[in-house]
């Protein structure tokens, strides 16, 4: 535990030329003058007003014609059901189309990948070329994800758009970057791979506009050398554009290195999960996670939840329980690291498309992706990193819609518990369960009487619980 409260000591570099030396001015609005302190956004304080609500009556105060986006992206936002532009997009938006870099920090799912897809895609429609933008996501799913919005927002311009990922082949990749799509969408150690081939890089000369996705994370130190292959490779005269939903003091580092050049914005109202999502949490020991798990998907339908997303740590953990939820008959999806990529896509297919209800994952899903149907994450076990729970919670109650949180805390997680509160600044409120419900409900179905018979290599604390249901 104690190396789990470790602080992070990881440096930005500060040769890391992150952001342009010198941005392009200002082409759309007449604007202010670089030497200016940042501009530090004010965080709006309307009552009752959530951010990530375009709905909401800040939101309601900016219209997308008000950005300074062309006739073709507002009707592309009205066609998509994009009546009024998020907090995050009203604030970006303007600034991305003036030439500036910028740091967005927003609560995910506040529609961030609008805030830089659109301008850049306005931007791209006035002069187009390939490669136009690079942007880099930490996870393979994410890019997938981009690229459909990508596509989306791009639809009427003939986009061309490509995945560059691991996990698949690489000499497709190559050919693919060779036909200089406009907008390619990697993860980092792919990239750096295809950079390294000396007739790749030249198709990223001229490239415009370079976008860190959950820039946090990217900023990690495991990246660091990806990402100056990146650099090295992309013009100077580029624009960055990085986003995310937490801040580290690695960004913290890049803003004060960027000199005041870069637009900051911040949209935090004190909290960091929205005000739509319900977290609450349910104690039980250790060796009977499993049995509450159950309870919980239990009630899904009753409770009028859609899908649940159930957060594990280990590859291990998602197996154990995957073949314990199809005993009793879930069907669930699964999303770790161990699998291939082609069994990772199929599975958030079958997810993403309501084959599948439940999805158990590592914290792989843990950032940026966007399923609305979500509306229960249950944390199996409990994130190493408080910022994660942040990521992990943020799959629900996204773009205004409500949500449910259930974290298990088992008899030694207690210190984690309180630094997860006091990471999000709030108190969390017990799931409502009857104990007796819950163990009268395990005992009274059959199937777990056949999963008994299943042979786990790892032992598995439900089935010793049905074995001895007196000491639980
Ligand atoms: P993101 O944070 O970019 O993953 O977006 C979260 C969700 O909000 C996605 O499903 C977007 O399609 C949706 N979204 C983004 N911007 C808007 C908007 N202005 N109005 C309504 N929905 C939006």
């Amino acid at each position: 535990m104690e190396e789990q409260q470790q602080e992070k000591t990881h440096v930005v570099d500060s040769n890391f030329p992150l952001f342009s030396k010198t941005p392009k001015r200002p082409k759309l609005q007449k604007t202010q003058n670089p030497d200016e302190s940042p501009e530090i956004p004010k965080l709006e304080k309307e009552a009752s007003s959530n951010p990530s609500n375009p709905d909401s009556a800040a939101a309601k105060t900016t219209l997308f014609s008000d950005l300074g986006l062309s006739e073709w992206a507002l009707q592309t936002c009205k066609e998509l059901g994009m009546k009024n532009p998020t907090q995050v997009q009203s604030h970006c938006i303007p600034k991305i189309l003036s030439g500036r870099d910028v740091l967005g920090l927003a609560q995910t799912g506040s529609g961030k990948t609008a805030a830089f897809a659109l301008p850049i895609l306005h931007r791209l429609a006035e002069d187009p070329f390939g490669v136009f933008a690079l942007v880099i996501t930490p996870t393979r799913e994410l890019a997938y994800q981009l690229a459909e919005q990508f596509r989306a927002f791009g639809s009427c311009l003939h986009l061309r758009c490509a995945v560059v990922v691991g996990g698949m082949d690489l000499l497709t990749q190559a050919k693919t970057l060779m036909g200089r799509p406009h907008v390619v969408i990697a993860t980092p150690g792919r990239i750096k791979v295809l950079l390294e081939n000396p007739d790749i890089s030249p198709v990223f000369s001229r490239t415009k506009f370079l976008v860190l996705d959950e820039a946090d994370r990217l900023i990690d130190v495991g990246f660091q050398e990806e990402l100056r292959v990146v650099f090295k490779c992309l013009p100077k005269s580029r624009q960055t554009l990085l986003f995310s939903a937490t801040m580290t003091s690695e960004l913290q580092t890049l803003l004060e290195l960027s000199e005041n050049k870069a637009y900051f914005y911040e949209e935090y109202e004190g909290f960091k999960t929205v005000d739509t999502l319900n977290q609450q949490y349910i104690q039980m020991p250790k060796n009977v996670k499993e049995v509450y798990l159950v309870y919980i998907l239990s009630k899904m339908e009753e409770m009028g939840i859609r899908s649940a997303i159930i957060f594990v740590s280990a590859c291990s953990t998602c197996r154990l329980l995957s073949s314990l939820l199809k005993e009793l008959d879930h069907e669930p999806a699964t999303l770790y690291s161990l699998e291939s990529q082609s069994a990772r896509l199929a599975s958030l297919h079958r997810f993403k498309s309501g084959q599948a209800s439940i999805l158990i994952a590592t914290d792989l899903a843990s950032r940026g992706l966007d399923i609305p149907t979500v509306d229960l994450v249950i944390n199996y076990d409990l994130p190493r990193d408080p910022t994660d729970y942040v990521h992990r919670v943020g799959r629900t109650a996204r773009a205004g819609r409500e949500g449910l949180a259930v974290s298990l805390v088992a008899q030694h997680d207690g210190k984690l518990m309180k630094a997860i509160e006091a990471e999000v600044g709030k108190q969390f409120e017990k799931f409502e369960c009857k104990e007796n419900e819950v163990l009268s409900d395990i005992t009274k179905q059959g199937s777990y009487r056949d999963a008994m018979q299943l042979d786990f290599t790892i032992s598995t604390p439900l089935l010793q619980y049905i074995h001895m249901p007196m000491l639980v």
